[in-house]
């Protein structure tokens, strides 16, 4: 009989593979500084609420940030917290487990917003929305309630790209998901500091680093129908074009709002304006009637 007996990883390809995760890790830091000291995202004194949903995309930035917090410039405190939202198969022990070994302080709220968003939403429509909204509403009451002055969310540039390309194509507006926001309520500041990372990086990375992967579907609902035809889009844009999702990152950070058609954003009105005149009205202009002072024909085009 034959033993088969395993093949250990060649010593070349191993420290080959160890010094390419060093360089990612260094990378991520860098960005991720970067998007720290770009936004003002940290002060000194901060205490930070890094959310944390068992996604490749939350461990890494609450790796991150521990890194980066043990060299930062200011002093900061992180608690990872996460919320237990009670979907069915949900693995309670996964985080907490994980948490403990890294030693970061971190709390788990308990609430079942599952069992509403299921009772709510008609069978066969997606829960995502209601769901994200009804976890937002109980990770703010949180951190208003524990003193938290900020809150860290894991999107990465992925996520701002694909956003602003929904609010585009659905909602008529130029807009996206800012690296920093205030809450509607103006009691929160939320902060994005994966703004400027890749998800393919994270992905790589977060395997790399082995992390305990709970995945987001375990109640079997489907992401929304519109965000899944933007990221299909924006994967073959990326395939056709490579680096084209970088390019329009960037433009999200380099806005000209005389290059736009929003007056409230730039002053259209005043520009090249020789003063003195009423302000144009628009119906005005549709009826095509004369300024007070012309003479009865002045306006007239068709003579
Ligand atoms: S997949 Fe399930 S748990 Fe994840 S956001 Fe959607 S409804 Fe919520």
């Amino acid at each position: 009989m034959s033993v088969v007996i395993p093949l250990a990883e060649p010593p070349a390809r191993a420290d080959r593979a160890r010094r390419e995760q060093l360089k990612l890790a260094k990378r991520l830091r860098h960005q991720v500084g970067r998007a720290i000291a770009d936004f003002g995202m940290i002060e000194d004194g901060d205490k930070v609420m890094v959310c944390l949903s068992g996604g490749k995309d939350s461990y890494t930035l609450l790796d991150i940030l521990l890194q980066l917090q043990k060299k930062a410039p200011v002093r900061f405190s992180i608690t990872a917290v996460n919320l237990d939202q009670k979907q069915p198969g949900f693995p309670e022990h996964v985080l907490p487990d994980y948490l403990r070994s890294t030693g970061v302080d971190f709390h788990v709220i308990e609430q079942d917003t599952y069992s509403v968003v299921a009772r709510v939403v008609p069978e066969g429509k997606t829960m995502c929305s209601l769901c994200s909204r009804l976890r937002r509403g109980a990770l703010y009451t949180y951190a208003a309630r524990n003193g938290f002055t900020k809150i860290a969310l894991g999107h990465h540039r992925d996520d701002l790209v694909a956003t602003f390309f929904l609010n585009l194509f659905f909602h008529a507006k130029l807009s996206g998901m800012p690296p920093k926001l205030l809450s509607d309520d103006g009691r929160h500041v939320v902060i994005r500091p994966l703004a400027y990372v890749r998800e393919e990086d994270i992905a790589v990375y977060a395997e790399a680093r082995r992390f305990p992967i709970i995945p987001c579907n375990l109640c079997g609902s489907q992401e929304n129908l519109q965000r899944k035809q933007v990221k299909r889009m924006l994967e073959a844009w990326e395939k056709e074009s490579p680096g084209r999702i970088e390019t329009i990152a960037r433009a999200l950070g380099d806005i000209r709002p005389s290059q736009l058609s929003d007056p409230a954003l730039f002053d259209f009105l005043a520009l090249g304006a020789r003063g003195g005149g009423a302000p144009p009205d628009a119906h005005a202009w549709l009826a095509g009637a004369p300024p007070d002072d012309a003479p009865d024909d002045a306006t007239r085009l068709d003579d």
